[in-house]
């Protein structure tokens, strides 16, 4: 069967359509997807107009799958073979930009990709969503971007590692460093706010606070640990919407020496006023979070290895699956806050 892929072929305009993906070149693998998240940046790309992707875009970068081709020639390469499980990470590091070359590999500026690889059925390049582009049959990404996952571990759950929880999670534990005993408080609480409360839980927070406008995501987020869902002082406030007035009730809601963590993507344009005596006089700290700033070689298989013992729960994550061609419903649920996550089996 030929293969499908949920393209974004002009502003507004996405469908499901025939693609052509080639075998994969030096350094890359050719994937089977076989379970993908439905996550929000994908809205993004739609409603900001390709988010800086060149059209046409093949949507989708949360996923996971079983490796079909190995291309020749990297180190990473070799040790993947055709039928591993993996998960797809959308950051990994280059290794000689200049963040990478001065030992910061979480602030990659040039992840590697596989261009080239994804067509239209007309043969127009297609641009895969962050260089993995899940929302298909099959995609071809850079070894390095193919993290090998645990039998024990279902497809549907490992898929969430490679956006939502990785973002979340590693928001807490890299990008913020919370201590054993903090006070932590999460604003929108999606998938992504759920996994920054997963994360708090790990790392020891004395009290999670979840705030959210939507009474049912407060009740969710009790059950993945969640102790308030009252706004109160606090060491650290991850802002997972990236608007104004959550920026704003962020900065209101840290304590002396506290800690804000942008996290979410804002639309276009949006600003925010800051009182510049008081950031002073509250000796705020103010983080971007650009995905958890994970590297997905590196952090996967700790996600991976604690979903199997329990420490994360990922399957209660997962409200809904569906096939590849219900995608439209899936990110209409997602805007309408109906699930955490809905999985696509392509
Ligand atoms: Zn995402
Ligand atoms: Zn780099």
């Amino acid at each position: 069967m030929a293969d499908q892929g949920v393209v974004l072929s002009a502003p507004g305009e996405v469908a499901l359509e025939e693609i052509e993906v080639d075998a994969p070149g030096p350094g890359e693998v050719l994937v089977r997807i076989d379970a993908t998240g439905v996550c929000h940046s994908d809205l993004h790309v739609i409603d900001e107009g390709g988010w800086h992707h060149s059209y046409p875009v093949l949507l989708g970068h949360e996923g996971a799958g079983t490796v079909v081709a190995v291309g020749e020639g990297s180190d990473v390469a070799v040790q993947l073979h055709q039928g591993d499980r993996v998960v797809l990470g959308w950051k990994t590091a280059c290794g000689q930009c200049s963040q990478c070359r001065r030992g910061e590999p979480r602030q990659c500026k040039k992840p590697p990709a596989a261009p080239g690889r994804l067509h239209r059925a007309d043969g127009a390049e297609l641009t895969p969503v962050l260089r993995t582009g899940t929302f298909a049959t099959h995609t071809v990404v850079p070894a390095v971007a193919a993290v090998k996952i645990p039998d024990e571990l279902p497809t549907e759950q490992a898929c969430l590692i490679g956006c939502a929880v990785a973002t979340g999670v590693m928001s807490v534990l890299e990008t913020a460093k919370v201590w054993e005993g903090a006070r932590v408080a999460v604003i929108g609480c999606g998938a992504v706010g759920i996994s920054v409360i997963q994360g708090a839980r790990i790392a020891g927070a004395s009290e999670i606070r979840a705030l959210d406008l939507d009474e049912r995501k407060l009740e969710q987020a009790r059950r993945f640990g969640a102790t308030h869902t009252k706004p109160g002082p606090v060491d650290f406030v991850f802002d997972v919407v990236g608007r104004r007035s959550t920026f704003e009730q962020s900065l209101e809601l840290i304590a002396t020496g506290g800690t804000v963590v942008l996290i979410g993507l804002s639309p276009e344009g949006e600003t925010v006023e800051i009182g510049l005596p008081e950031l002073f006089a509250r000796r705020a700290r103010i983080l971007v979070s650009h995905g958890g700033d994970h590297v997905a070689q590196e952090d996967f298989p700790r996600l991976a290895q604690w979903a199997v013992e329990g420490k994360l729960d990922l399957a209660g994550m997962v409200t809904r699956t569906a096939p590849l061609e219900a995608w439209d419903d899936a990110l209409h649920a997602m805007r309408d806050g109906d699930v955490i996550r809905t999985v696509l089996t392509p």
